[in-house]
């Protein structure tokens, strides 16, 4: 919910960790993959050129790089979801037209970036960091977005606003141009935020700050777009330029966002909201589901323990009867997300096979700032309930 708490640094006041933004030159633009398609287009990616990007991935992180011109290569991961260093040398040998690499920080654990960084200086390769994941932490005194020549995160995933993406570079100037998108989207933009906080229930509401693929926010998009322009008319027609995609709701890349600056009202919400209670908070959430599920039967936390330069994006489980649990989960209305449940065509066992069974396995569950304690025992009950009722089935 968007109530005056989240405007407070209150009790939560805990270790800082830096943000993707700190001390970096930044363009904030409508999305995530928005900013890919600008760190791909500043790396000089085009026509004949590759890309590597890991076989467990966002589907959205793939259009970008068509949209250059170029096409992609998936390379390997580790089971702790690290990129796998001999997997990438290998593509490297087969593809000598390889330009840059993307590499993520899955569910807000960062990643050691150093091997690689200093390959790609070796190779003379362009380091893109996926931090959609991990708008906050660091790891070995290095912030996040500071290994890659650019760096991009997704700021709806930790900010309760209806768009936003950043391109970040601590290493080289940034020259994108950003306009306003215009006054209907401003609007657009504040009004679904206030939507969301009046309208909905409180499940719901969380849904849609956590952008989940849950279809919340496009039923949100789709009411205010029915209430400005009935079907038919002029406004209609142009309505979907006025609402960007992003993983809430389709994975597609319209370049017509490429150039539009965020709305005010989330520039001004990164700007408010305190950064040091997201991660307090969100560490909290996360260590206490850690602490009531790690050893529950039929699950294992897919991180042994969240490093202390973390701020987790959700809380990872590795599910044993992954479907029946999920399907229980979404019965009770449980958000959860299953990142990489849906790789893109092509990604299968044979590419990675560790990919498709991450993707078939984690059950992530929201560990967001905004959520109350009863709501997360409420979860953590769900949870156990869920997993004892699979067993026994399976049984
Ligand atoms: C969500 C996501 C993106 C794209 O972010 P959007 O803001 O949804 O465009 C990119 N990479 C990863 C790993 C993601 O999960």
């Amino acid at each position: 919910m968007l109530s005056l708490a989240a405007f407070r640094a209150g009790p939560d006041a805990g270790r800082a960790l830096p943000s993707l933004l700190d001390g970096a030159q930044t363009r904030l633009v409508t999305s995530g993959r928005i900013a890919i398609g600008l760190a791909l287009r500043a790396l000089g990616v085009g026509a004949g050129d590759l890309v590597l990007v890991p076989a467990y991935h966002s589907p959205s992180m793939i259009p970008p790089v068509h949209w250059c011109g170029a096409e992609v290569v998936f390379y390997r991961v580790l089971p702790d979801t690290c990129a796998d260093l001999d997997d990438i040398k290998a593509r490297l040998a087969d593809h000598p037209a390889v330009k840059a690499v993307m590499v993520t920080h899955f569910f807000g654990v960062p990643q050691d970036l150093a091997p690689l960084r200093a390959l790609c200086d070796a190779r003379g390769i362009g380091l893109v960091e996926d931090c959609a994941h991990c708008f906050f932490g660091e790891r070995d005194g290095v912030a996040v977005g500071g290994s890659g020549d650019y760096a991009i995160g997704s700021s709806m995933k930790f900010f309760p606003i209806h768009e936003g993406g950043c391109l970040v570079s601590r290493r080289h100037a940034l020259d994108a141009r950003l306009h306003s998108a215009g006054p209907g989207f401003e609007a657009k933009a504040a009004l679904a935020a206030l939507e969301t906080s009046f309208s909905y229930g409180r499940l719901p509401a969380l849904r849609v700050m956590l952008a989940l693929p849950l279809r919340a926010r496009t039923l949100v998009w789709n009411a205010l777009k029915a209430a400005r322009a009935p079907a038919g008319t002029a406004g209609a027609a142009a309505a979907p330029s006025l609402a960007p995609s992003s993983s809430d709701s389709s994975y597609s890349f319209d370049p017509r966002w490429i150039d539009k600056r965020s709305s005010w009202f989330s520039r001004l919400t990164l700007r408010l909201v305190s950064h040091t209670r997201i991660v307090a908070r969100r560490r909290r959430h996360y260590l206490a589901l850690h602490e009531a599920l790690h050893d529950t039967p039929g699950c294992r936390p897919l991180f042994a323990a969240l490093p202390d330069g973390a701020c987790p994006w959700v809380f990872p489980l590795l599910v044993e009867q992954t479907d029946a649990v999920a399907e229980r989960l979404a019965h009770a209305g449980v958000p959860m997300v299953r990142f990489g449940a849906s790789l893109w065509p092509g990604v299968d066992a044979t590419v990675c096979a560790t990919s498709v069974e991450l993707g078939q396995r984690v059950i992530a569950l929201p560990c967001h700032q905004a959520l109350h304690g009863t709501e997360l025992a409420w979860m953590i009950t769900t949870v156990r309930q869920a997993l004892q009722a699979s067993a026994k089935v399976e049984a």
